[in-house]
Formats: C-alpha cells, sequence, structure tokens
C-alpha cells in the first residue's frame, strides 16, 4: 500500500493505457504486423461496422483525428465560403474546422450546464448561417431537442462535436447521431483512445457518408478513379484494431467513470465553494460518459496550486481559454457568462487508471483546502 501522503496521480496516466493492456495490444500490434495491414484493411472495416452498430447510425468512417473528421463533415455537408456557423465554448480545432471549410465561426454563451445555450444560439442566426455546431461537452450531450428545433426553423444543418461523448445519450439518441453527421475522438486521454491519433465522422445520410469515403481518401471512388480533391485522412489500421478490441469492453469503461464520477459528487457535494456537473442518475434525459469531470471553484487557482504541490494532476479546458478568447485568431465577440466560467473551471482527474481511493484521498485535499481557508 502506497501511503496516501506519497501518492501522486496524474491528470491522466498515458502510460497506463498501454501497460493495462499490455499483452492483449501486444499480440493485436503483431497480428496486423504480420498481415502488413496498415492502410484500409478489414480491421478498420470491422471496427467502423461495430461502432455504427454500437452507436445506432447507419456509417461510421475512421479518420485520422476528430479534428479532420469536423473538417470533413461540414466539406461533406456543403459549408463553405462565406457561411456562418454557430459554435460554443470548444476546443480551438472545432473553430479551425470550420475555418478550413471556407466558414466562419459564431462562438456563442453556454449555459449553466457549460454546454452551447440554445436561446444564445437562436439570437446568433443570420442570414449567413447554415450550420450549428454544438460541442458534446465532458461526456455530457447538449438539449438536442432545442437545438433541432431551431436548425429546423431556420433550415440549417447540426454537425456534433462528438469528440467528447463516444456513448452519451439525450432522451435515448446517441451524441454523434442527432445532425447530418458528428465526429469522435479517438485522442489517447478520450474515453476511448488508441495509441495515437484517430477519429471517426458518424451519419446516418448517404451523401455524407460517400463524400467523406472520397474526401479522406484523396477523391478516390470504389474503383479507384479518383472522382473529386480529396485529403489523406485515414484512420489506420492498427488503430482501428486496438479500437475495436477497446470498443468491445467500453460500456465496462463507461460504467467504471460514472461510479467514478457518483463518488467526487457524494464526497464533494458539501463544500460550498464547488459547484458539481449532476450526478450520472439526475437526470433522465442525459446519460453521461464523463469524459471530465469538471468543477467550477472558488479560488481556482489556489486550489490548482495546492493540488499540485500534494502531486495531484488538474487541467484547465482548452489550455484555459474559450475559443473566442484566443483574439489573435481574429474573434472579437465578448461573453461574459463564458468568460466568468472560464475563471472558475477546474477538471479533477477522471480515466480508468484511477481507483475509488484515489478519488478519496483528492476529495479529502480538497475538504482540508477550504477547511484550512475558512
Ligand atoms: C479532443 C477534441 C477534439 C479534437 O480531437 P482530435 O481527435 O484530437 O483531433 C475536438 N473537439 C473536442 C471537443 C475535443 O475534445
Amino acid at each position: 500500500m502506497i501511503s496516501s501522503q506519497a501518492r501522486s496521480i496524474p491528470f491522466f496516466d498515458y502510460p497506463h493505457l498501454f501497460l493495462s493492456e499490455q499483452q492483449e495490444l501486444t499480440a493485436i500490434f503483431r497480428d496486423v504486423g504480420m498481415r502488413g495491414a496498415f492502410i484500409l484493411q478489414e480491421d478498420l472495416v470491422r471496427f467502423e461496422r461495430n461502432l455504427a452498430a454500437y452507436l445506432g447510425v447507419k456509417y461510421a468512417l475512421g479518420v485520422g483525428n476528430a479534428s479532420d473528421g469536423l473538417l470533413l463533415a461540414l466539406r461533406a455537408a456543403g459549408i463553405g465560403q462565406g457561411d456562418e456557423v454557430i459554435c460554443s465554448h470548444t476546443m480551438v480545432a472545432t473553430a479551425a474546422a470550420i475555418h478550413f471549410a471556407g466558414g466562419t465561426p459564431v462562438p456563442v454563451e453556454c449555459g449553466d450546464d457549460h454546454l452551447i445555450d440554445p436561446e444564445a444560439v437562436e439570437k446568433a442566426v443570420t442570414p449567413r448561417t447554415r450550420a450549428i455546431l454544438p460541442t458534446q461537452l465532458n461526456g455530457r450531450t447538449a438539449d438536442m431537442e432545442a437545438l433541432e428545433v431551431i436548425a429546423k426553423g431556420h433550415n440549417l444543418v447540426i454537425i456534433e462535436d462528438a469528440a467528447q461523448t463516444l456513448g452519451s445519450r439525450f432522451q435515448g439518441r446517441a451524441a454523434g447521431s442527432f445532425g447530418v453527421a458528428g465526429a469522435i475522438s479517438f485522442f489517447p486521454a478520450k474515453t476511448l483512445g488508441c495509441l495515437g491519433d484517430g477519429g471517426a465522422v458518424v451519419t446516418d445520410d448517404d451523401d455524407i457518408y460517400e463524400r467523406v469515403l472520397q474526401l479522406r481518401d484523396h477523391g478516390r471512388g470504389s474503383d479507384g478513379e479518383i472522382v473529386s480533391w480529396g485529403l489523406n485522412s485515414r484512420l489506420d489500421n492498427l488503430q482501428a484494431a486496438i479500437l475495436d478490441f477497446r470498443l468491445a469492453s467500453y460500456d465496462l469503461a463507461v460504467e467504471r467513470r460514472r461510479t467514478l464520477a457518483g463518488l467526487y459528487r457524494n464526497r464533494l457535494q458539501s463544500i460550498r465553494q464547488v459547484e458539481l456537473p449532476p450526478g450520472p442518475a439526475d437526470d433522465s434525459d442525459h446519460f453521461d460518459v464523463f469524459q471530465n469531470y469538471e468543477i467550477e471553484a472558488e479560488r481556482r487557482d489556489e486550489l490548482r496550486a495546492f493540488l499540485k504541490t500534494h502531486q495531484i494532476g488538474t487541467a484547465l479546458p482548452w489550455g484555459g481559454k474559450a475559443v473566442h478568447q484566443w483574439r489573435r485568431l481574429g474573434f472579437e465577440t465578448r461573453l461574459p457568462f463564458t468568460e466568468r466560467v472560464f475563471e472558475r473551471v477546474l477538471l479533477l482527474p477522471l480515466n480508468l487508471s484511477l481507483t475509488q481511493d484515489d478519488v478519496h484521498h483528492i476529495c479529502n485535499l480538497i475538504e482540508n483546502f477550504y477547511r484550512r481557508s475558512c
């Protein structure tokens, strides 16, 4: 037993991603390597089929990463020059995908749940608006019912950034399955992580599927003829084989995350200086996969430094800024509510290397921090 004083808990334990399943993964490397099956091979096709079935969508297509996935989805949906796309605070990748598709990202306020605020979306619609791009955040899906009403009313498409939300649901429907397309990330620290970069575009739409299929592979049609301009953004077959293996036990991984999130909630809910996300069973409309455990905390920076001296890793979302605060990208919007949230948010460790003891240890420290100082 490690004494609780000496315990060091990184925000994310990257070696664990390999070491926890070293034998199985090594067997996959060997199998794929012996077959020389590196690009667009049967392991990818199998993973795509299983992923689509898991989400209840018609198609899943492996791509290089979710950032590319968003770009490909936007291009496939016809977003281009002069089109405005409404988003909320998100990773810069989301806005960059809109930018490189030729469009203009229009960030709007988030709500109390930190997800895109449908009322703010409605207010931001202009004659140039073509799409809404909600970022499904920290494993939770936005109020898609309200967004679908707005999209219908203004003839907009919805494209979901579901990079953080594989398996998350709103009213029983999976994140990624609401709009014309959604993008999912398999970056190592995501809920379903591979050993490098990886992503998927999911869709029910035959045309979007065909276009993403071409866009990710140099514009090649099924007969190998070049039928359109394309890029190279394919999910490596080796990563697909790893992901297919991990997808088989993904529901258990989600349950672990939900248990740990519930434990955080039980332990922290009596501390008045912190605000917590809803618990795993608090709201029947939402099924959260808890990509992150995001709290709001008074004296956030001091708390973060205190945890660091006790060797607890934490993180600030997107490096500490909402996307519109990266002024050098040309944003001029002010979003006072979102900016206030960003002075208070803190991500606590939540991943599969974490034990229940680890969570108790982190919560003890947070309790000590506020007790010492009130
Ligand atoms: C991780 C993430 C991305 C980017 O995913 P990559 O696969 O690393 O390109 C985009 N949007 C959100 C919300 C993310 O969390």
